[in-house]
């Protein structure tokens, strides 16, 4: 693992991710690698030619210039770690997220957090300063011999379902991402059956193939997953029809869901052709939860 300690131009970045109106990412890279994220199709970082997961970039003037640009920009929500995870374990050793939200904190911003960590728990307290504070945390339940090479340094999905309880036990507003959801690779039913009491918000994201990170995943799961299962996946993203059925057909599983454990519950899928838009409304009016 490389680790580079920079310097960068700037805290705050605009962003049109619908969940806040500035981004913040304290690292760049990131030490889980998880092989099917999205972050390392981004042009910087395949300009790097770097493997994925095998270098983090500190920029440790962050929160100096945070609390400079602070004194001219007033940012109505902070997203934390649209690039990144802000919580992976080099945190424990440069606490710039930590710096981060206390400066936050001490401006009254409120803060969006999306991690799969559950080094998060040790934060939580720091947290609580503000209602509009909110945690979107990736849970998903995987057979291990599946979770293991798609996701070699994550938690496992029992140690993450700790960390969603102590999320609820601290009262921080909460909303559990389901993704990548790979289709028939995962079970919706199988991942709900598992989630602890008190959740009231989930969110189900569908594996995005767009950049050609298919053929690579599949290559990866080949020698742990039925050959029939990987030929069914081919299909439904080589072909628009099975792929719009199988996303009509979540969308009904998802309104079964909501009756049946009363979640709020979204379904995020990209356009085909598009890796990502800002059309994807995280959290729309009331009453509209698709
Ligand atoms: S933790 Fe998030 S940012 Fe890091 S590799 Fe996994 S998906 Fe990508």
């Amino acid at each position: 693992m490389e680790i580079n300690r920079i310097k960068t131009q700037r805290a705050l970045a605009p962003t049109q991710i619908s969940l806040a109106d500035y981004v913040i990412n304290p690292y760049r890279g990131c030490s889980l690698g998880c092989r099917f994220c999205y972050v390392r199709f981004n042009k910087n970082v395949v300009r790097r030619k770097q493997a994925w997961g095998e270098f983090v970039d500190v920029k440790e003037n962050l929160p100096l210039l945070l609390e400079q640009e602070l004194k001219d920009i007033s940012p109505k929500r902070v997203l934390l770690g649209s690039t990144t995870e802000v919580f992976m374990p080099e945190e424990e050793r440069f606490r710039l997220t930590s710096k981060i939200i206390k400066i936050l904190a001490k401006n009254t911003i409120p803060v969006v957090i999306l991690t799969r960590s559950p080094l998060i728990e040790k934060y939580l307290p720091l947290l609580c300063y503000s209602l509009k504070n909110k945690i979107y945390f990736t849970f998903i339940k995987r057979p291990l011999k599946i979770s293991q090479p798609l996701e070699p340094k994550s938690a496992s999905w029992q140690r993450r379902r700790k960390t969603l309880k102590a999320i609820i036990k601290a009262g921080i507003s909460l909303r559990v991402h389901i993704g990548p959801f790979i289709p028939f690779l995962d079970n919706l039913d199988e991942v709900l059956k598992v989630m602890p009491e008190g959740i009231r918000e989930i969110e189900v994201e569908i594996f995005n193939p767009y950049l050609g990170n298919w053929p690579e995943l599949r290559k990866i799961l080949t020698p742990f997953a039925d050959a029939p299962l990987l030929q069914n996946i081919d299909i439904l993203y080589s072909q628009k029809q099975p792929y719009n059925e199988f996303c009509q057909e979540l969308k009904y599983s998802l309104e079964r869901v909501k009756k049946r454990y009363g979640f709020s519950c979204r379904l995020l899928i990209c356009p085909r052709s598009k890796f990502y838009t800002p059309d994807i409304i995280y959290e729309p009016p009331a009453g509209n939860p698709f």
